[in-house]
């Protein structure tokens, strides 16, 4: 191709934000129910979710949804010893979801809820050092995750969801970066 239309730039709506909300706390309680996860585990794995607003770039690697990073030792705990606990960081490509859901309640609903269920499991298996991610092979990491997020999500009953989960066995893996 020799000419690539740039991708217009767009933000969540404050509409599109409460989705999102909304999403979150739905994906946390499906995944705390399938890991049998403690009450105070979110509280003890801590993560952040960032629209594209709050983030300090637009740089974003292409075709890409979501960035889940990782970062070091809380530094209220740094001294304690007692064990590794980390920060998350979810990153949200507006643009790029917007694009693909068309900004539809229909649509994006179930998207954001795949979109944090991944990320969930990412974080789940971080912590419960079921991934070692220095260690383990990236994309093997990232087939598990897509597959386990799959099995979860086909037996959670919100409309267009199912065809959400075809989306992306149809998809990139790349799409939902680690
Ligand atoms: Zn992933």
């Amino acid at each position: 191709m020799p000419y690539e239309q740039p991708l217009k730039k767009a933000y969540f709506l404050p509409s599109h934000i409460l989705l999102l909300d909304d999403a979150v706390r739905l994906a946390e309680d499906i995944i705390s129910d399938y890991f049998s996860l403690t009450t105070d585990y979110w509280i003890r794995n801590p993560y952040e979710v960032r629209t594209l607003r709050q983030a300090n770039t637009v740089d974003t690697p292409e075709r890409v949804y979501a960035h889940l990073t990782k970062y070091g030792k809380i530094l209220s705990q740094k001294d304690s010893g007692t064990d590794d606990r980390y920060l998350y960081r979810i990153q949200i490509y507006d643009h790029r979801i917007l694009e693909v859901t068309q900004g539809l309640k229909e649509v994006l609903r179930p998207f954001l809820v795949y979109i944090m269920t991944h990320e969930l499991v990412h974080i789940t298996r971080f912590s419960r050092f079921e991934c070692l991610v220095d260690k383990e092979d990236k994309v093997m990491e990232e087939e598990k995750v897509h597959n386990i997020t799959n099995k979860i999500l086909s037996r959670v009953p919100i409309p267009r969801l199912g065809d959400i989960i075809e989306f992306f066995k149809r998809e990139d893996r790349v799409r939902l970066a680690v």
